[in-house]
């Protein structure tokens, strides 16, 4: 007889559905340059901060270029910490931008970096390579962002996205800018479509800026969310949340079927959530992106924890927002 608690995990609630979690096609690479980040906000799954000193080498940036090249994947997603600030974070732009399959080079940007002495001409760098910026912005009112965020957050993140859109993003097709919403707290996101809508009628009327998408993200049970919800005496009750609101219908598009997930030192995982959780693929060894061989991924099955639920909750969750509609 297994526990209650094997009996309530994640592996047997999609055995219960009789779903398989498998990878199918890799269209997406999602790099994790490193833990360095101007900001340490309360909802961080990567523990990011200012003195954190992992961080992508040009050496491990050449590898994983290299190692491209001959794949077919068209989308390279790239996320931190803040990835602007690495060393070479504008020589990997550029040698991405070199390959002919990359179609999409999406910049995970926290807006506020953009602001930042030393990057002052960062926002025309990105335009000049059509880097797709997608930028947290988990409220469109002051007191929610400075709370997740820090104080200031919110001022800053405001002039980033008119800079932005003084230039182009979010106002023309090839300089694509969508917003991240994370929910502040230990509650579901609510319905995507109908928050996309309130966010530009709001962020128009007080602020004159636009933007093309709005992505609803949940807060994930690991790292510094998980430490807040601990701290708050809340992390049962957020778990219970998650395992009662488990959709299968968006199984299926999970991320982890089509991203594959790489650290900053070429580390191989499923998603960016077991990267942090350091469930590195092995095959008696740990494995690294020039471990791996680019056509023989379908069918990998994915490895699966708790935190999982957090991607299947209510409307599904992953990198590009949620997953159904409707739920
Ligand atoms: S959530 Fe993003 S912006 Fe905030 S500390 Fe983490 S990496 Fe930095
Ligand atoms: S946490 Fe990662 S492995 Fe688990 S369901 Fe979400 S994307 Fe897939």
């Amino acid at each position: 007889m297994p526990t209650a608690e094997e009996a309530a995990s994640f592996a047997a609630t999609l055995h219960r559905h009789g779903l398989d979690l498998r990878r199918g096609t890799t269209e997406i690479l999602q790099i994790n340059t490193g833990k360095l980040c101007n900001l340490t906000c309360i909802h961080c799954h990567v523990n990011a901060g200012p003195k954190r000193k992992e961080i992508i080498t040009r050496h491990t940036i050449d590898r994983i270029v290299d190692w491209l090249a001959v794949t077919d994947i068209h989308t390279v997603d790239l996320t931190g910490g803040a990835p602007e600030m690495i060393p070479d974070f504008r020589y990997f732009v550029q040698r991405l931008r070199a390959l002919p399959q990359v179609r999409t080079i999406i910049d995970r940007c926290n807006l506020t970096i953009l602001n930042e002495t030393g990057y002052e001409d960062m926002a025309e760098f990105l335009a000049a390579h059509r880097v797709t910026i997608v930028a947290s912005m988990p409220c469109y009112c002051p007191e929610n962002v400075n709370a997740q965020r820090g104080d200031g957050v919110f001022d800053s993140s405001i002039r980033a996205l008119q800079r932005l859109n003084s230039i182009g993003y979010g106002r023309t097709e090839d300089l694509r800018l969508d917003l991240v919403y994370n929910p502040n707290g230990d509650r579901l996101p609510p319905a995507q479509a109908e928050l996309e809508v309130d966010y530009k009628v709001e962020l128009k009327k007080h602020f004159d800026i636009e933007f093309h998408r709005l992505y609803c993200i949940t807060n994930m049970p690991i790292s510094r969310f998980k430490s807040w919800l601990k701290n708050n005496g809340k992390l049962n009750h957020y778990m219970d949340l998650l395992r009662q609101s488990f959709n299968p219908a968006a199984v299926n598009a999970l991320m982890c079927r089509h991203t594959l997930s790489v650290g900053w030192q070429g580390e191989v995982y499923d998603c960016d959530f077991n990267q942090q959780l350091g469930l590195q693929w092995r095959n008696g060894k740990p494995l690294f992106l020039w471990d791996i061989n680019p056509s023989n991924l379908i069918d990998r099955p994915v490895a699966l924890g708790e935190h999982c639920f957090g991607c299947t909750a209510g409307s599904g969750s992953s990198c590009s927002g949620t997953l159904v509609s409707g739920a």
